[in-house]
């Protein structure tokens, strides 16, 4: 269960992953590989446009996964207003 004041929204640019597997061996809670595309998942997240969005608890390893991502591809907000 997610802690209200440890809440984040995650922003994640899926169509940019290069399928490194950076995230998915930091997080493995929060990123899976996906197998018919190569490229991470974001679990539990929903589609926005380009943007796949998640509201998950701020962990050290998801802040690992995004600080660590060649891409720059996943963003950890702590505003969870719609962007
Ligand atoms: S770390 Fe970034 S580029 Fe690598 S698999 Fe994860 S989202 Fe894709």
């Amino acid at each position: 269960m997610v802690n209200e004041e440890n809440k984040i929204k995650v922003l994640y640019v899926r169509d940019k992953c290069t399928a490194c597997c950076t995230c998915t061996n930091l997080d493995s809670e929060n990123w899976v590989m996906n197998t018919d595309d190569a490229k991470a998942d974001l679990l539990n997240s929903e589609k926005e446009g380009k943007l796949h969005i998640a509201y998950k608890e701020k962990t050290m390893q998801l802040q690992m996964a995004a600080d660590q991502c060649p891409e720059r591809i996943i963003v950890l907000k702590k505003d969870l207003k719609k962007i």
